[in-house]
């Protein structure tokens, strides 16, 4: 589904990504684990196609990033660790609205919006002004608003961040039901406790690259030190 090869993104003379290959298939859950400053942001844009890479190539979904960019986006859906969202809203526009940007509207999306602010707890809320919805609730319909056009692949920096754990048990579930209908679902995580409840397979990155890439028990042995050294990062 996603296709990554020899991915370079310098910034000025410094090398944040540093020639990355990956290769992550249609319906798996997929996780870059890495401390602050790894590069994971770096790799998830350019991913995303907000980001230009100094080299390499992206195919989403079969389609070349580099060379027909808006193609791969309408296959991709974002959730930055920093979103922008229009306060002057109401929950229900803003999924409205984000479905617009992808062609999308009607009673379908009426639809998948209702069931995704009762997913989240925020259907009493559809109606309020996104100014007055908390900071938890906001990252809920930030992440509501990946899901309302169905992409083939979401990617998502950081999703556990900001959410209490009744939403973080919500996510997960919601990111399981995805994947098992096919969808591609690709995060990035400092954390790993998420990456180890989350992913079906995770690459591990320090410094712009990957030092090692499999399941949770792969990486275990192909790490030296074995859980000593994955839990140290
Ligand atoms: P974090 O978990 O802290 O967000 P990360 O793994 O996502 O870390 P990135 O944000 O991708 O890491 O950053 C990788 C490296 O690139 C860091 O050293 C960072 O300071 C540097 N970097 C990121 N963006 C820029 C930029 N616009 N200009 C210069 N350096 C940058």
């Amino acid at each position: 589904m996603i296709e990554i090869s020899k991915l370079v993104k310098r910034y000025g003379d410094f090398t944040a990504v540093k020639g990355i290959d990956l290769v992550v298939p249609r319906g798996e859950l997929f996780g870059f684990l890495g401390p602050n400053g790894a590069g994971k942001t770096t790799t998830l844009r350019m991913m995303a196609g907000i980001l230009k890479p100094t080299s390499g190539s992206i195919r989403v979904a079969g389609v070349d990033l580099i060379a027909d960019p808006a193609g791969a986006k309408s296959k991709l859906g974002f959730i930055p660790d920093r979103p922008f969202i229009y306060e002057k809203l109401t929950g229900a526009e803003f999924l409205r609205f984000v479905a617009g940007l992808y062609d999308q509207k009607g009673d379908d999306v009426e639809h998948r919006a209702r069931e995704l602010l009762a997913l989240f707890d925020l259907e009493e809320w559809r109606d309020e002004l996104v100014e007055s919805y908390s900071h938890g609730m906001r990252q809920k319909l930030i992440i509501s608003s990946a899901f309302v056009h169905r992409p083939e692949v979401i990617i998502v920096d950081e999703p556990m961040v900001g959410l209490d754990p009744k939403a973080a048990r919500i996510l997960k579930d919601l990111f399981r039901e995805y994947t098992h209908r096919g969808h591609t679902i690709i995060f990035s995580t400092h954390t790993l406790e998420v990456a180890e409840s989350l992913c079906d397979r995770l690459a591990i990155i320090v410094h712009g690259e990957i030092k090692a890439y499999g399941t949770m028990s792969d990486l275990r042995q192909q790490l030296e030190g074995g859980e000593k050294g994955l839990e140290e990062l």
